[in-house]
């Protein structure tokens, strides 16, 4: 992983907090320590927090008011709650809330560390770099920006084309727009580089993909009109845990 992950934890009583904080750092987090609710909800909206573990009943700001004044400020922010309250209205407001999800006390770190890491995989804030896709019989290795085909050639991809291939698969599913890849590969936000220049990326690396392969081939990259640009409904991808999605 590139850099830390930061994860605020908001949590009054010491033995757990204390708890969460080692076992989210020997999992290479950047944990973030808070014991009441109203400076969690400083630490959660400081820039490049990541996630944050919210416990429900806490002294000076309760749970539930930090993530709804948090959700004004950050809304798409994963927050999961902590609480031993296990009952179902809280879990139901919890999550009417804005919550990603909901752990009960008491729990397994090995537990609490598969949440994070899943919410923190759908998180459309930073996804986690996708670093290799696969489609029929070759495969992207975003790492190193090349194509490797089944015979062990490999073509080399420019820097844009991996770029925006890896914006792609890391919204796997959904329409990328051509202003999104605009500012995410090319770091612009005000026009300067027109979106046609990305249709004309995108053609040369459909070129490069389909390279002499069957006519069959199943779709790398496909055109969504008016909108953009979306993954290939085959296209199996692969992030730094070696977790497969289809
Ligand atoms: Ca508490």
């Amino acid at each position: 992983m590139a850099d830390k992950r930061t994860v605020v934890v908001v949590e009054d009583e010491d033995a757990i907090r204390r708890g969460i904080v080692d076992a989210l750092r020997s999992a290479g987090y950047e944990p973030v320590e808070a014991a009441d609710g109203q400076v969690g909800l400083a630490e959660a909206q400081r820039a490049g927090v990541d996630l944050v573990l919210l416990d429900l009943l806490l002294p000076k700001l309760d749970g539930f008011d930090v993530l709804e004044q948090l959700r004004v400020t950050r809304p798409s922010l994963p927050v999961i709650i902590l609480s031993a309250r296990g009952s179902e209205d809280d879990r139901v407001r919890g999550l009417r809330g804005g919550a990603d999800d909901y752990v009960v006390k008491p729990f397994s770190a090995r537990e609490l560390l598969a949440r994070v890491h899943a919410v923190l995989r759908r998180s459309p804030e930073r996804p986690e770099p996708v670093l290799r896709i696969r489609v029929a019989e070759k495969e992207v290795d975003c790492g190193r920006r090349e194509i490797c085909l089944n015979n062990g050639q490999r073509i080399a991809l420019s820097e844009m084309e991996a770029g925006i291939l890896q914006q792609l698969a890391a919204h796997a599913g959904r329409v990328v727009s051509r202003e999104e890849l605009l500012s995410s590969v090319w770091g612009i936000r005000d026009g300067v580089v027109e979106t046609r220049a990305i249709d004309m990326h995108i053609t040369r690396l459909r070129q490069k993909l389909r390279g002499d392969g069957p006519d069959d081939e199943p779709e790398w990259i496909v055109t969504v009109r008016g909108k953009g640009y979306m993954l290939g409904p085959e296209a199996v991808t692969v992030t730094d845990d070696g977790a497969v999605e289809g």
